[in-house]
């Protein structure tokens, strides 16, 4: 019998939680059963109590497990995957300190439960923002899980990217290649369509600058914002589907020739600080992956990455003095 693939989920009754554990369960990440471990804060461990019933009722095939607790060690123990969702929300009152001060306090707890007891093989992907952040703190606070294991999530910014380059376009998303995110998960990242491929032939053959500058870049960069002016409430789903995304290529691989968007643990490439999660282009194989290498950086994009860069680097600043790493 196939071993399941064992999944930490945290801030599992939350609305990322919701779309995401059902795509987990009905084969997202392929066709090997999945054991799900649901992490809440206590006072919601009842709703995903609820969310757990319904997985239930879905009678997956595939889901050969779940299990809902408070304690990381648990729901860590022995686990191949951690999907790290559950974070603190910014409030009004909220200094950017306040909100990397909560947060800390959230990463480096898992950290050290995820170094404790998590599986040989773990990989860990955050979703929760902000994710690059919080995706160093913990990796930080796990000394003894080698920090490739880690990842930040900005498939989703990704994904919009490709999805606009195909509607200007007028070509189906699965003829797009090569499009690279880099930076920050946050208003400063930086879409890159200088190496991306539609139908053969280089994206920048087919659109202008003013296009890229005035309205694909602000539409990738804002789209969030406007999904909850529309919808009433966060893009859910669609981040959902994005971890999925991230998780199943970083476990099965990108395809032959085309590469994704991951932030991961900088080696100093492209300019980025060592030591830095910050987005790059990355392909993956068998669990491992690396960044594309010598790509053309001009003058244009060269200025968008620094910035990005830059704020990743005063968030390093900010967390180091709060001693979170
Ligand atoms: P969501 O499930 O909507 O969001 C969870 C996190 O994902 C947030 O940090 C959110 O960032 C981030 N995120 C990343 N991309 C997106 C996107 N495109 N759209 C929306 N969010 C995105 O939040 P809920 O408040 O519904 O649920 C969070 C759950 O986490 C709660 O149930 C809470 O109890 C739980 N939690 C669990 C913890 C634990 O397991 N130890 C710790 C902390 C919280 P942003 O805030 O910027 O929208």
């Amino acid at each position: 019998m196939v071993t399941p693939l064992r999944i930490a989920v945290t801030g599992a009754a939350g609305q990322i939680g919701y779309s995401l554990l059902f795509r987990l369960a009905s084969g997202g990440l392929g066709d090997r059963p999945v054991e799900l471990r649901l992490l809440e804060v206590t006072p919601a461990l009842p709703k995903a109590e609820g969310v757990a019933m319904e997985l239930v009722d879905c009678a997956f095939p595939l889901l050969s497990g779940i299990d809902i607790t408070d304690d990381a060690r648990r729901a860590f123990d022995g686990a191949d995957l951690a999907l790290l969702v559950g974070a603190r929300p910014r409030t009004a009152e909220m200094t950017r300190g306040d909100l990397l001060s909560a947060n800390g306090a959230i990463f480096t707890a898992q950290g050290q439960a995820l170094n404790d007891v998590a599986g040989d093989d773990i990989r860990v992907l955050v979703t929760g923002n902000p994710a690059n952040t919080n995706a160093l703190i913990a990796q930080q606070n796990a000394p003894d899980i080698p920090a490739e294991r880690f990842s930040a999530l900005t498939r989703l910014d990704h994904n919009r990217a490709l999805a606009q380059l195909a509607l200007k376009t007028g070509t189906p998303v699965s003829e797009i290649s090569r499009m690279t995110i880099w930076g920050n998960h946050s208003a400063t990242q930086y879409a890159d369509l200088s190496h991306a491929v539609v139908s053969g032939r280089p994206a920048l053959e087919l659109v202008d600058r003013p296009w890229i500058e005035s309205e694909f870049l602000p539409t990738v960069a804002n789209r969030g914002t406007a999904i909850i002016e529309a919808r009433g409430s966060s893009s859910a789903a669609s981040a959902a589907s994005a971890t999925v995304d991230a998780a199943r290529d970083w476990l099965n691989g990108t395809a032959e020739g085309d590469w994704t968007s991951m932030a991961v643990v900088s080696d100093g490439s492209y300019g980025v600080p060592e030591g830095l999660v910050s987005s790059f282009p990355v392909q993956t194989e068998n669990g491992g992956w690396r960044i594309v290498p010598d790509l053309e950086i001009d003058g244009f994009s060269r200025a968008r990455i620094d910035t990005s860069v830059a704020e990743l680097a005063d968030e390093r600043t900010a967390v180091r003095k709060l001693g979170l790493i």
